[in-house]
């Protein structure tokens, strides 16, 4: 979309799945696409994966960098911000997209899991809307899109830290969006119903069959169909938007 030129765009988790699709709307329109990624567990794997990221954007014509940056450490994200500012003057549009699963049952569920579960789903969203915040007011325009999920809406088993955190960040975009629409800034969330990433390929064939069954349009969902509207929203035809949950799932929650 050509209103995107010149903007600086922040991405969490855009190394791989929906979040590389999310820069790859973006490309090619002139824009800054800056994304992070975290993984301690192996560092060298996910960097190839950011590495190809970066690729896949300039090959469209775009530039992009990716960071390893957890969202839950404000120290962190505060750095990295600072660097975007620094090369770029700008936040224009901030996508909180960094999300990961621990599914269980809850009486078997961990203290562990419910607290890694929030602090990269809610925390981090928390951390990252704060700090971009201030320079979005200091700009009298942004853009903000939190990524939600269907199951933040209607609820599922095994995934009572998942839910929560998801349904949080529902009200979060709520309160937020009232909170900044003074300033110029629109925050929405964008809830993916069964989309074909990692996240959803770790899911045992019962799960995955069973998620099947609830899509009326009877058919998973791709990265790009989430990644369409989240750069509809971040566009100037969605300036009058703000505060919404906007359901990509194919009819799974109507
Ligand atoms: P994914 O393929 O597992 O990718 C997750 C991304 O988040 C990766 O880039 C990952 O980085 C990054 N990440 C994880 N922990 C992080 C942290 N602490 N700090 C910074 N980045 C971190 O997931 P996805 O399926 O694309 O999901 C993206 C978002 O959509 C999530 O919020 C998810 O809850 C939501 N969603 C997905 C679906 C679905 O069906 N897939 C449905 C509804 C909602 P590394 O590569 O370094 O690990």
């Amino acid at each position: 979309m050509s209103d995107h030129s010149k903007k600086t765009v922040i991405i969490t988790g855009g190394s791989r799945g929906i979040g590389r699709s999310v820069c790859l709307s973006f490309a090619g329109a002139g824009t800054n696409i800056y994304f992070n990624y975290f993984s301690p567990v192996n560092p060298a794997a996910e960097e190839a994966l950011a590495v190809e990221t970066e690729k896949l954007i300039s090959d469209a014509g775009g530039f992009a960098k990716g960071i390893s940056v957890n969202v839950a450490s404000e120290n962190e994200v505060s750095s990295f911000f600072e660097q975007v500012i620094n090369e770029t003057g700008r936040i224009d549009v901030l996508i909180n997209n960094a999300g990961i699963t621990r599914d269980g049952l809850l009486i078997r569920m961990k203290e562990r899991d419910w607290d890694d579960v929030m602090d990269v789903n809610l925390k981090g969203a928390f951390i990252c809307t704060k700090i971009a915040a201030k320079t979005m007011i200091k700009q009298r325009f942004g853009r903000i899109i939190n990524m939600a999920s269907v199951v933040g809406v209607t609820g599922n088993p095994g995934q009572a830290n998942y839910v929560s955190s998801k349904a949080g960040i529902i009200g979060l975009t709520k309160a937020v969006a009232k909170e900044l629409a003074p300033r110029g800034i629109t925050v929405n969330a964008v809830a993916p119903g069964y989309i074909e990433t990692e996240m959803t390929a770790s899911l045992p064939k019962k799960a995955q069959e069973a998620m099947m069954q609830q899509i009326p349009l009877g058919r998973a969902g791709k990265p790009e169909d989430v990644a369409a509207v989240v750069a509809f929203l971040a566009s100037d035809q969605a300036a009058y938007i703000t505060g919404q949950v906007i359901h990509v799932s194919g009819g799974m929650y109507i």
